[in-house]
């Protein structure tokens, strides 16, 4: 166990700076510490593995950028789509809607025809 100068136990965080990618070393528990760095836990690196880990760590976000932008670009196609969609629906069934009312308009005239024909017949 090791304690902070100020008599906290230490917590363990990785760094993530271009000289020491992914090393964990201890920390003051307390957010906003004026001991965020105790010491190191793991052992430094070999040179190789510092001018190797920064680039495949830089590489690696900009594939999850790349990703995340990617993903973003599709959700906003998947709602267009969606959008597009939903106003062919209501097109076709205000178009049905307005079948329905012709039908009707057709029915109330032939009605109408057949009652004045009627009304003429029986006054003649
Ligand atoms: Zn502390």
């Amino acid at each position: 166990m090791v304690l902070c100068t100020c008599g906290l136990q230490c917590v363990v965080r990785t760094s993530w700076t271009n000289r020491n990618p992914g090393r964990l070393f201890y920390s003051c528990p307390t957010y906003n510490s004026s001991f965020p760095f105790i010491g190191w836990v793991d052992p430094s690196m070999c040179d190789r593995s510092l001018d190797i880990i920064p680039g495949l760590l830089r590489t690696r976000d900009a594939l999850e950028d790349g990703l995340a932008l990617e993903q973003e670009r599709a959700d906003w196609e998947e709602h267009r789509a969606n959008k597009e969609e939903t106003r062919a629906n209501q097109a076709e069934l205000r178009a049905k809607m307005e079948e329905e009312r012709a039908k009707k308009l057709r029915k109330y005239l032939i009605i109408t025809w057949v009652l004045f024909a009627s009304y003429v017949y029986l006054q003649i």
